[in-house]
């Protein structure tokens, strides 16, 4: 946590440096002294120190300044930091005005210069203001803040990349300016230039990023998004259970290894509001803290995680060479392609309009809170729907699943079936599908048709959220390894067609269980043609196939 600020401000250098000398002496190891030489020069530095979201304990500010007074500097300061102690300086020809303050800008002392020896005429007065300051304040959050508006997208990705990467903020709601003062206060401050280019993430260090991209934001959060070495035993694109099952088995085998995920480590599970059935957590768990669990026991055993998203990949002799975004390269003898599956798009008119502003692909638990009162609309009938929903009753006023098909027996497992009907604010709506989503800069309404019926029902809504399956993003993949019509990636005996090895395998061995048909490239989890999508077989797969990477490595170096 930053140190609390005491502010000094004095037009005269020489008295300027003493005070400051006096206070680092006594305070400096629980409180940030900063001087200024003027009153104008103070205000900025107040002003930016509210922006960074910072506090100030004690203002210590000299009465008789050119351009502007102690006690004029002051009555604008503590607009901004009311809490903070005010002590001023004075000479002794200034008592009056100083006493007259004590009135007008709630000043608690004045101090007579000189204030030698500091033993007796400083710290005992600064002392108890500061032992009154500490008591009463409550410690300001201090981390990134993200200023934007419900309804944009940008906000919405921003806001999800910081939660699903464990990076703690503070969101601010340009909508409620007119009821929250630190909502009011901060865009106050901020240029208009800023508060009209939306969402603006400000970072402790004072740093502002207007709509910054992911990767952007990534740099600026302190997530690695470069390798520090150029070549690994084991490079591991994908940080979903397969991935990070992976990453800790090879990792504490003796693996030099690297983990690339573009978005945030867990992958789908991380998005998951309760897995019930994983091993050894009868009461389930989030996906969120699965992924920080997983992730901490990968750090533990020294795996790099980056940031980024994988590109392209080349094959020269022994090395496999992969592309990121962000134009770096790394090489690595073993490549394990564990990108998991995105989400399949609704196909119909408003809804990619309204992407991000009150629809949204999967559970957004980051838009929960938002959801609060409201209808929550949510579209799919397997098992992450229904986790969704279950989530989402907790918050909203009420949950509607539209379910395609006539039942949830064949898509969704029994006990989440058992809750979605023992829960009172859910309500399922079967042989439904949306058909239109309505809204001028955010979803107001949807368009619901029913098969049974074929009538179509426009609803107010405004929360949509889709799960209706998902598909392989491999394209970057497709000149490397082989795929199925979908995008799935064969592995190990599904290549052998006909006795017949796959093209261009020089090899003489079969490809192993999860090898595909380039030697050293592994697929595991959701993205392997035929995998079982689930988070246990996911993990399985990522730890059994090290086994296949060491024996890969002992042939090739
Ligand atoms: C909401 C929800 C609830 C679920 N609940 C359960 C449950 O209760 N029980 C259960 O067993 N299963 C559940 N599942 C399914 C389970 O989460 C998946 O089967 C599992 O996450 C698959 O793991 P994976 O590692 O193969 O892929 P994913 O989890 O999909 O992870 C793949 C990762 O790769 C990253 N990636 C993709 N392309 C690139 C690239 N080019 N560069 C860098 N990174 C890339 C993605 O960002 C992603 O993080 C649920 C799924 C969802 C969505």
């Amino acid at each position: 946590m930053a140190k609390p600020v005491l502010l000094t401000v004095d037009d005269d250098r020489e008295v300027l440096r003493a005070i400051e000398r006096d206070l680092r002496r006594k305070y400096g190891s629980d409180y940030r002294v900063l001087r200024a030489g003027s009153g104008q020069e103070a205000l900025e530095i107040v002003r930016e120190l509210k922006i960074r979201n910072n506090s100030i304990a004690l203002f210590l500010i000299d009465q008789r300044m050119p351009g502007m007074s102690g006690v004029e500097f002051l009555a604008q300061a503590i607009t901004l930091f009311p809490d903070a102690k005010r002590v001023l300086l004075t000479a002794y020809a200034d008592t009056d005005a100083a006493i007259a303050a004590i009135n007008e800008t709630g000043i608690n002392h004045y101090l007579l210069k000189p204030w030698d020896p500091p033993e007796e005429n400083l710290y005992p007065v600064l002392d108890e203001l500061l032992e009154d300051w500490e008591a009463a304040f409550p410690p300001q959050f201090e981390g990134i803040r993200v200023l934007g508006n419900r309804w944009s997208p940008v906000s919405h990705n921003i806001k999800d990349f910081l939660a699903r990467n464990h990076v703690p903020y503070q969101w601010l709601d340009i909508e409620t300016v007119a009821s929250d003062s630190d909502v009011r206060s901060l865009v106050e401050l901020l240029d208009e230039e800023e508060t009209r280019s939306l969402p603006i993430v400000i970072l402790p260090n004072g740093v502002r990023l207007r709509q910054p991209s992911l990767a952007d934001l990534a740099e600026h959060a302190g997530l690695r998004t470069r390798a520090t070495e150029a070549f690994y035993d084991l490079a591991i694109v994908g940080g979903g259970p397969a991935g990070l099952a992976a990453a800790v088995y090879g990792a504490s085998e003796g693996l030099r290894t690297v983990m690339i995920e573009r978005e945030a480590p867990g992958g789908q599970a991380g998005m998951s509001s309760r897995i019930e059935n994983y091993l050894g957590f009868p009461s389930g768990l989030t996906g969120a803290d699965l992924a920080r669990r997983a992730v901490v026991q990968a750090r533990r055993f020294g795996v790099e995680i980056i940031s980024a998203e994988a590109t392209e990949v080349r094959i020269d002799g022994p090395y496999r060479l992969l592309k990121l975004a962000n134009g770096a390269e790394l090489s690595c003898h073993a490549l394990l392609v564990a990108t998991g599956v995105q989400w399949r798009k609704l196909d119909a008119p408003g809804v990619e309009r309204l992407t991000g502003a009150g629809i949204y692909y999967g559970a957004a638990m980051t838009e929960a809170m938002s959801t609060k009162g409201e209808d929550v609309y949510v579209v799919g009938g397997a098992n992450s729907a229904g986790q969704a929903a279950m989530h989402f009753s907790r918050y909203a006023r009420r949950v509607v699943m539209l379910v395609r098909g006539s039942s949830l027996a064949a898509s969704m497992s029994q006990y989440l079936i058992n809750q979605l009907k023992a829960t009172p604010n859910i309500q399922i709506e079967y042989n439904t599908s949306v058909v239109e989503a309505h809204g001028e800069d955010h979803l107001e309404a949807i368009s619901i048709h029913c098969a049974k019926t074929n009538e179509v029902n426009k609803v107010s809504a405004n929360s949509l959220f889709i799960m209706i399956g998902a598909a392989p993003n491999t394209d970057w993949l497709a000149n490397i390894v082989e795929r199925d019509e979908r995008g799935f990636i064969y592995s190990g005996p599904q290549l052998t067609r006909e006795g017949k090895r796959p093209n261009g395998w020089k090899l003489d061995r079969e490809p192993g269980l999860l090898e595909t048909n380039v030697p050293g490239i592994f697929v595991v989890g959701d993205v392997r043609h035929g995998s079982v999508k689930r988070v246990a077989s996911g993990v399985g797969e990522g730890s059994v196939a090290i086994s296949f990477v060491h024996q890969y490595l002992s042939k090739v170096v």
